[in-house]
């Protein structure tokens, strides 16, 4: 599997040398010359997916090891890149362009995949547990949840990480969650990101930020100070490389785990979520960057929206412009800097954390966006001003436990 991986991202790499060539050479109109440079040589035919699939029976001929790859797999490599240069050279209907396809170093992320499993003509077959894989053979695997009921599973990749290979498979299901009418949304509530916590809610509930990244830190340290002491290319250096991985691997998977508690646990208690757009790029550009990914909001807001259709809610984002300034009572403008953690409104004397008021207002926005005009849980509603916590005890360590229960 690691030579198909190897002879994978040498193709992939090649087709993509194929691409970025025959642009450089079609970038300036035939009858003109450059005045930066001009490529030499003869003007190539348009390269796109076909040209180069319809090349592989050549690729095989020039180098037989590619004969003992399943041919699916060679063509589902050369669609990737495909999606790849579609995405850095088409803009989506938002205008927004992906990065330049890249070339893949030795060792970069291994994996290929089957397109089709299961059926007559499938490369891959899992049965029970064992996948049988085209030219490679039968496989034991561990399968971390059974394959649920009324699903058929499309595709199989295998990905090696550094604890070892993944299979991961697509499953299809043909039928549509229904989201919940609008004029059924019982409970709404507004999320505001911050750095002090990882989320305060409308109603004054408050997620802490784990910071699974700062604890594993010193971890991580002491295990790259030992492999910047190493011979680089040598037995022990790899082997303290993947312990490295590995500890990062770990981060990751905490982190996302813990999205997906909190996710759900929003899903459990409210039919509408309502939370900001924010602007991660330009955040994490400041000084408070670590702190910033570490939360990774832009991941945990995907999940959050991805959840959320699963499951028939809504998840609405906002304009995040003056959710922090604006007061949750009066809607007059309290100004105030990153430090003042507390709103204190001077004309209607409301005193509420900072954090609690943004969501409160993230809330107010979007239903009057929705033209919902219900009570719901959250949004403060009481004109009476007081003083009020944010309650973070309430979830501080029993949260975990209600979420685990
Ligand atoms: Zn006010």
């Amino acid at each position: 599997m690691e030579t198909w991986g190897e002879l994978l991202r040498r193709h992939y790499n090649y087709a993509l040398g194929q691409r970025l060539d025959c642009l450089r050479r079609t970038r300036c109109q035939f009858d003109r010359c450059s005045i930066v440079s001009e490529p030499i040589g003869d003007i190539p035919e348009k390269v796109d997916y076909y040209s180069q699939a319809s090349e592989l029976k050549q690729t095989k001929e020039l180098f037989p090891e590619y004969k003992n790859i399943y041919a699916d797999c060679q063509q589902q490599n050369l669609m990737r890149l495909d999606k790849a240069s579609k995405r850095w050279l088409i803009p989506d209907k938002n205008g927004k362009r992906g990065g330049r396809p890249r070339f893949k170093k030795r060792g970069d992320i291994c994996s290929f995949t089957f397109p089709r499993v299961n059926c007559p003509k499938a490369g891959a077959h899992l049965i029970g547990n064992i996948l049988k894989l085209s030219k490679i053979g039968e496989i034991k695997v561990i399968l971390h949840r059974p394959i649920p009921d009324g699903f058929a599973i499309k595709q199989v990749t295998l990905v090696k990480k550094a604890d070892g290979w993944y299979a991961s498979f697509s499953l299809e299901d043909d039928t549509i969650p229904e989201p919940l009418p609008v004029d059924e949304v019982k409970s709404a509530v507004g999320i505001d990101v911050g750095l002090e916590k990882f989320l305060a809610t409308s109603d004054g509930q408050a997620v802490k930020i784990p910071q699974f990244y700062r604890k594993s830190q010193q971890q991580l340290a002491r295990q790259q100070r030992q492999l910047a002491r190493m011979e680089k290319g040598s037995k022990n250096y790899q082997r303290q490389s993947n312990k490295v991985a590995r500890l990062h691997l770990h981060v990751a998977r905490q982190r996302k785990e813990f999205h997906y508690q909190v996710v759900h646990w929003l899903c459990e208690h409210y039919d509408l979520i309502a939370f900001e757009n924010l602007n991660i790029k330009g955040l994490a550009r400041t000084r408070l960057a670590k702190s910033i990914l570490d939360a990774a909001w832009g991941s945990f807001l995907n999940i959050l929206q991805a959840v959320a259709v699963k499951r028939g809610k809504w998840a609405i984002g906002d304009d995040p412009r003056g959710t922090s300034i604006e007061c949750s009572g009066c809607g007059a403008r309290v100004e105030k800097t990153l430090k003042d953690r507390v709103h204190n409104c001077p004309h209607c004397k409301l005193v509420i954390d900072r954090d609690w008021n943004s969501g409160i207002n993230i809330l107010n926005r979007v239903k009057q966006t929705l033209g919902l005009a219900f009570a719901g849980c959250g949004g403060y509603l009481d004109a009476s001003p007081v003083r009020q916590q944010l309650s973070i005890a309430k979830l501080g360590s029993p949260f975990y436990t209600a979420l685990r229960s």
